[in-house]
């Protein structure tokens, strides 16, 4: 899939494979939230940048309302991606919204503006995927942080 926002430059690919991993696992924690951390390199150019992979936290706390992921044991696992080739980085993160939509909430806002000013984390545009579904429909919502300001992708 390739999502865009005409506001911004940016096109995004995520491999289709990817996805349906991504909402199948999700959908596995029902009725609580979910989620992990997303894994991609950018084009040569820096117009495109392509989700690959993701990563499963190894602690994390959730209810149907709530998500938070630790960090713990990550490091390992995202050396290994940085020395594929082409070398890929975190770029962001992706969790559900059981039986809701996928609007982030205040605490994702905040979560992802952390994530922003994080002195770690070397990305200034960090991608939140997040996968609204109930019995009878599956809706993602793609954002993607600029300059403080949270765009949507279609
Ligand atoms: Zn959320």
């Amino acid at each position: 899939m390739t999502y865009k926002n005409k506001e911004i430059g940016l096109i995004i690919n995520v491999e289709n494979a990817l996805l349906s991993n991504i909402i199948d696992i999700g959908i596995q924690h029902y009725p609580n939230e979910f989620g992990g951390f997303l894994i991609g390199h950018y084009s040569n150019n820096q117009t495109q940048l392509n989700i690959t992979d993701t990563i499963l936290p190894n602690k994390y706390k959730a209810t149907p309302y709530l998500f938070e992921r630790d960090t713990i044991g990550i490091e390992d696992k995202l050396r290994n991606y940085y020395n594929e080739n082409p070398q890929k980085y975190y770029v962001g993160e992706w969790h559900t919204h059981p039986n809701n939509l996928p609007i982030p909430s205040g605490t994702d806002i905040s979560a992802i503006t952390s994530i922003t000013n994080h002195e770690d984390v070397s990305i200034s545009n960090p991608v939140m995927l997040i996968i609204g579904y109930n019995e009878a429909k599956i809706e993602l919502g793609f954002y993607v942080q600029f300059k403080n300001k949270l765009y949507r992708y279609e």
